[in-house]
């Protein structure tokens, strides 16, 4: 077999998600694409997968996904003439206690919200569809009609055939070696057949992704883990249309396979395989049976269907599946390599996810932007750290072990803790501290009072940090707090053409004289939000920029991509340099002006801009800028001097009864001035217009700006979604997000943030209001609003602006 010499695109790996990113790009962009496998198709990963195809996820994104794949292997057979095996059998998930069947209520208006089907089902109607299980200790069980099963190989070898209908070429036995590279882009792809120069790469090595790409100088952190299932004989009574169960509690799946059972589960215990190089000769190979660690399944299994004691094992699978930090997959252009794409670690959902990965992968590696908000599965979600092989396999076994435990809301990990702490790390837990992290660092949630565990107790209603978060946000509203908020991302772009490259990039106007401040989007083609962050003119050629903690590598990598080609400035990463502290509340500029000689008045230092002033001895970066809705300074400090300018502070600040604020009360506190948080309220998917950020976008302006093609064609149109704020009365409700909002009994959209503003005395939440005729004020005024909560409706009002203090007097007081 020869290779050809040029191919336009590569993608290397021959699973169901190399096949299926062949597939869309043969099929949907006519690409000229070559598809390279170091053993026969399906021999990695794909072909001992046991076939269970779910689709709904808590991202409405990753959920659309899902369901494509399963609309894609309904068809797919018509196509290529190649069977997939797909049943819809539905799938029912079991709860057998009061917190499961909350998170099942949630599920199941979480489904509602992106348009599916889920049902709740009492244990009777779960005996009658599955008369073999035993449903004495359930309380009920969630019903997804829609869900189904899959022949994992067969898929592959469909989607592969289509691939080659439609002119990609498909060359097995032939494994890439390395790479030719210059200035961070690959030329040509070495191969065991010699090379191929190649304009885009796509790595879809499964549990080889780390090392391809490490080939390439880019990470991909996963983790191969080994899980296990068994094939039983024919068990008497089984349908063979009976529905897939995944029973949680008891941390187990099934599926029904030629009259027996697939049964496997996710054990608190799961054992890594290697962190060093996966052997190439991994074809169509498996682990020995490990029976001593299955028998913990195997127990639960009996319980839940007891005629598994007597059915004969016909086949114990024990295979590799790559394993991520955060359970969710990798896609997209890596950072360290513009030409570089990734589709890998599919935490044991690769078949059901293969078909949409593969759709969305192809369109990202063609136009060079995601198709649609993929950041939850995004590879620039991670950093540097997870370079770390330990962290990420300690992290990811953590993440494992979770597969089916309840998730409770804001739950944190704990395994490889702490990473990163500020300089204030000691200071804050002598003060209470209760740390999440973000991004690897360690960072206040929110402050344990005297007398209070400094821990988070999780449950579904009401969480143990209720009350002192209400405390806190009370505190910045009436007095003054300071936020440890080092974590921020942190950038500098400087040279001669710096502001040419920002006016570009930027949707909102940045050029403004030295001393101000810009809040800005970033947009995309489509006018989708990429990033939002705050834009500081330190000097004529030099621009300080800061966005959120975890948006460090995502943000960096939009804007380095994007400084138009030949322009003369230069961009860093200046994260740890600076540390940053928010001095927010009505009493902030009181305690400024004691530890300073600046003027810190609203005549010398007014909002949006910046200063340098000192601070016990130190030049600190003053940005006055809220997210919290009062008057105050993001300080930015350099990062040795951080603990200092923190107790001169806190001693200037006592006569003000200072203290230091976590960020739940942030949450709460933005959510009340009805500030957009990138990720939920603002993502690819929307609009300035839709987001009601219009307003920050310099149309207005003669200047160009990316985006600002789609932005006109947009301008004046009658918006079909538009983010409303939203208040619920009843105390006993807790918003998460993603709770359904209904108009006038109808279903229009979903609460992108929920929490609670405990000024207002309510429950907050955000959410699109959609309507294919046109989001009117009108229309919007003349409706009657419901949430629905965990299953249940509640009254809801409307809200046009910010909840709490519209006027914005006090924060430019
Ligand atoms: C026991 C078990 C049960 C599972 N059950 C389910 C399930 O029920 N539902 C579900 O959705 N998912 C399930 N999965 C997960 C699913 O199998 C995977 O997510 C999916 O197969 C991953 O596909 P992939 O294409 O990424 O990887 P792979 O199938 O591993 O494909 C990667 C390919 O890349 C090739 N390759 C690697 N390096 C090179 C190189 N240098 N040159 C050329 N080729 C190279 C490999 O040979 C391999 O064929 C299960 C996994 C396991 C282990």
């Amino acid at each position: 077999m020869t290779l050809p010499t040029h191919a336009q695109i590569v993608v290397i790996g021959g699973g169901i998600i190399g096949c299926s990113t062949a597939y869309h790009l043969a099929r949907d962009h006519k690409a000229d694409v070559i598809l390279l496998e170091q053993g026969s198709l399906t021999s990695g990963s794909t072909w001992h997968a046991a076939g269970l195809v779910g689709q709904l996820r808590s991202s409405a994104s990753i959920t659309r996904v899902l369901k494509y794949s399963v609309d894609l292997y309904k068809g797919l057979e018509a196509e290529t003439g190649l069977a997939t095996g797909w049943k819809m059998t539905g799938c029912l998930r079991l709860a057998t206690n009061q917190d499961r069947w909350t998170e099942f209520k949630r599920l199941a208006t979480t489904a509602g919200s992106f348009g599916m089907d889920m049902h709740l089902v009492s244990p009777e109607e779960v005996k009658r569809m599955w008369p073999l299980m035993n449903v004495d200790d359930l309380v009920g069980a969630s019903w997804l009609p829609t869900d189904g099963q899959a022949s994992p190989s067969d898929i592959t070898q469909s989607l592969a055939r289509g691939a080659r209908m439609h002119g990609a070429k498909i060359v097995e036995n032939v494994r890439v070696t390395g790479f030719e590279m210059k200035d961070g882009r690959i030329l040509k792809v070495k191969t065991t057949l010699g090379d191929i120069a190649c304009e885009k790469v796509v790595n879809c090595a499964g549990q080889w992704a780390r090392q391809v790409g490490d080939m390439a100088g880019i990470n991909v952190p996963l983790q191969p883990v080994k899980h296990q299932y068994i094939i039983t004989e024919k068990i008497d009574g089984l349908s063979t249309d009976a529905p897939t169960i995944r029973d949680p509690d008891r941390r187990t799946y099934f599926k029904e396979e030629v009259g027996g059972l697939v049964m496997g589960g996710y054990e608190p215990n799961p054992q890594p395989w290697t962190t060093g190089d996966v052997p190439n000769e991994w074809a169509f190979r498996l682990f020995d049976d490990d029976f001593d660690h299955f028998e913990q399944h195997m127990m639960q299994a009996i319980e839940r269907i007891p005629a598994l004691e007597k059915a004969g094992v016909k086949q114990m699978i024990n295979g590799p599946e790559s394993f991520t930090p955060d359970g969710n997959f990798i896609l997209g252009v890596a950072p360290e390599c513009k030409n570089m794409f990734v589709g890998a670690g599919f935490n044991a959902f690769g078949i059901a996810s293969g078909g949409g990965a593969g759709w969305v992968l192809a369109q990202w590696v063609v136009d060079g932007e995601a198709p649609l908000d993929l950041w939850v599965v995004d590879i620039r979600r991670f950093a540097g750290m997870h370079r770390d092989r330990q962290w990420v396999l300690d992290r990811t076994l953590e993440a494992y072990g979770k597969h089916y435990t309840i998730g409770f809301p804001h739950e944190e990990y704990e395994s490889g803790r702490p990473r990163l702490v500020s300089p204030l790390y000691e200071r804050l837990k002598r003060h209470g501290a209760v740390f999440g992290s973000k991004l690897g660092w360690e960072r206040p949630n929110w402050f344990a009072p005297a007398g209070t565990e400094a821990k988070d107790v999780y449950s579904m209603g009401r969480q143990n940090w209720f009350g002192p978060v209400g405390e806190e946000h009370a505190h910045v509203r009436e007095a003054v707090g300071v936020f440890d908020q080092s974590s921020f991302s942190k950038y500098e772009l400087s040279g001669a053409d710096a502001i040419k490259a920002l006016d570009w990039i930027c949707a909102n106007d940045v050029s403004k004289p030295v001393g101000r401040l810009t809040y800005t989007q970033l947009l995309n083609t489509r006018g989708g939000i990429e990033a939002d962050l705050t834009v500081a003119r330190i000097a004529d050629d030099r621009f300080y920029i800061v966005t959120g903690t975890g948006f460090r590598t995502h943000d960096f990598g939009w804007i380095i991509d994007h400084i138009p080609a030949g322009l003369d400035c230069s961009f860093v990463d200046i994260t740890e340099d600076w540390g940053t502290l928010s001095l927010m509340g009505p009493k902030a500029r009181a305690v400024l002006a004691a530890v300073t000689t600046a003027d810190v008045s609203n005549e010398a230092f007014p909002f949006g801009h910046v200063r340098e002033i000192a601070i016990a001895g130190t030049t600190v970066r003053a940005l006055r800028v809220t997210y919290v809705g009062e008057l105050g300074w993001e300080l930015h400090i350099p990062i040795a001097a951080l603990g200092e300018v923190f107790d001169a502070l806190m001693e200037a600040g006592k006569p003000h009864d200072i203290r230091p604020i976590g960020y739940r009360a942030l949450e709460s506190l933005r959510l009340e001035k009805g500030y957009r948080a990138w990720g939920s309220d603002i993502t690819p998917n929307d609009t300035p217009f839709e987001a009601g950020l219009g307003w920050a976008v310099k149309l207005r302006k003669n200047t160009d700006f990316l985006g600002r093609r789609t932005l006109e064609t947009l301008q004046g149109q009658t918006l079909t979604k538009r983010l409303m704020g939203f208040t619920v009365d009843d105390p006993e409700i807790v918003l998460v997000g993603r709770e359904t909002i209904l108009r006038n009994g109808e279903p229009v959209g979903y609460l992108t943030s929920g929490g609670f503003g405990y000024t207002l005395g309510k429950n907050i939440g955000f959410g699109y209001v959609r309507n294919p005729a046109g989001v009117t004020d009108d229309y919007l005024k003349s409706g009657t609003y419901e949430l629905v909560v965990a299953a249940e409706k509640t009254p809801a009002t409307l809200h046009f602006g910010p909840m709490f203090d519209p006027a914005m007097d006090k924060i430019k007081a």
